[in-house]
């Protein structure tokens, strides 16, 4: 989608979801009020920093499995973020150059980033989507010009839907997403809970985020697994997301205690 030169309303007085992640990565794409309730959170939990490297460490092995070992050639990534090397697109195009992408983000600086996310293969496709995953019929439809849905097709919902209240029907978002694509497809999802976590640290971060633009939603795991109904878990199932096969990963993996994200990928029969 062209973005038509349009310049974003981006408001800094609030941390918002995707410059927060930004700092804890490391990345120069954040405010002051991004950078104070990041530090706050992080005092609270120090395993932050640690988590949100290892949920991108998860997105790189999530991709490359459904790119090199289930042979998926497109994607639809909602709450894509801005952009960190290396990119969902990037992951897959170095399987398949010709692989296709469509990210989609509901925040105006992840659209103030979005050509970079734009740099695909010459063969390959990546596009651009600014909308809300409450509004899945939209992201379907725009989704439709790039991919083919009757080929099997990769939904990833990385650390976004803990932004999603019950009340605002995340559940049903994502069905709604899943119901559209053809056998074959997977859905990768990651998504941060107090499972591994003292409910005292778990009630200082809600505290400490209650002010920022879309205050984080733990889930424990059976709330988890119900994004995933109807679908096949791969192995090893429902981890944290550092230990979603981790033997292809280098290095230590931290431990569950530090990484509090669920991590899963499914496929749809
Ligand atoms: N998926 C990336 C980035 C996660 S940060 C990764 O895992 O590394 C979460 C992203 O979700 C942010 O960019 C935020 O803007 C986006 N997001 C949060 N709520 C959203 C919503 N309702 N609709 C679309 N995007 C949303």
């Amino acid at each position: 989608m062209p973005l038509d030169g349009k310049l974003p309303d981006i408001d800094t007085s609030v941390a918002h979801p995707a410059r927060r992640y930004n700092y804890w990565l490391g990345g120069k794409d954040n405010f002051a009020a991004d950078r104070e309730s990041g530090d706050a959170i992080a005092a609270a939990f120090p395993g932050m920093v640690i988590a949100a490297r290892e949920n991108r460490k998860f997105l790189r092995r999530a991709v490359r499995f459904l790119a090199a070992d289930a042979g998926l050639r497109q994607f639809l990534d909602v709450g894509t973020g801005i952009p960190t090397t290396p990119n969902l697109h990037e992951v897959a195009q170095d399987v398949d150059p010709s692989a296709r992408v469509v990210y989609v983000d509901n925040d105006p600086i992840v659209l103030a980033h979005a050509n970079a996310l734009l740099t695909g293969t010459d063969q390959g496709v990546t596009t651009y989507v600014d909308a809300d995953v409450r509004d899945p019929a939209r992201i379907l439809a725009e989704a439709r010009e790039t991919l083919d849905f009757d080929r099997p097709i990769g939904l990833t919902l990385l650390a976004i839907m803990h932004f999603v209240p019950d009340a605002d029907g995340a559940h049903t978002h994502v069905a709604e997403l899943v119901d559209a694509l053809p056998p074959g497809s997977y859905l990768a999802l990651t998504h941060a809970t107090g499972d591994f976590i003292p409910p005292e640290v778990v009630a200082e971060m809600a505290k400490r985020d209650a002010r920022s633009k879309s205050p984080v939603v733990d889930r424990d795991r059976a709330a988890f697994a119900r994004f995933f109904d109807g679908l096949e878990l791969v192995e090893p199932g429902i981890v944290t997301v550092a230990r979603w096969r981790e033997d292809t990963e280098d290095g230590d993996r931290p431990a569950d205690e530090t990484v509090s994200l669920y991590g899963a990928v499914a496929r749809k029969p």
